[in-house]
């Protein structure tokens, strides 16, 4: 049995108010990184993108990110 650290999960806000992500996405993390800042590095890779919605900055998926 091997045990695998969960380190952060970040996942998708969904393409607005009161709508959630049609997929759930949440960003694959790589094994080394650990901290937020890292997995959202990951997210980049693979096109997510962090949004300012209102007062609070958003985490967006590739597909939610090209939802108006
Ligand atoms: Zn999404």
């Amino acid at each position: 049995m091997t045990a695998y650290s969960l380190g952060v999960e970040i996942a998708c806000d969904g393409p607005g108010h009161e709508r959630g992500c049609p997929e759930s996405a949440a960003i694959r993390a790589s094994s080394a990184s650990m901290t937020a800042a890292e997995v959202r590095a990951d997210g980049r890779v693979d096109g997510w993108a962090r949004r300012r919605r209102d007062d609070r900055v958003v985490d967006l998926c590739p597909a939610c990110k090209t939802t108006p």
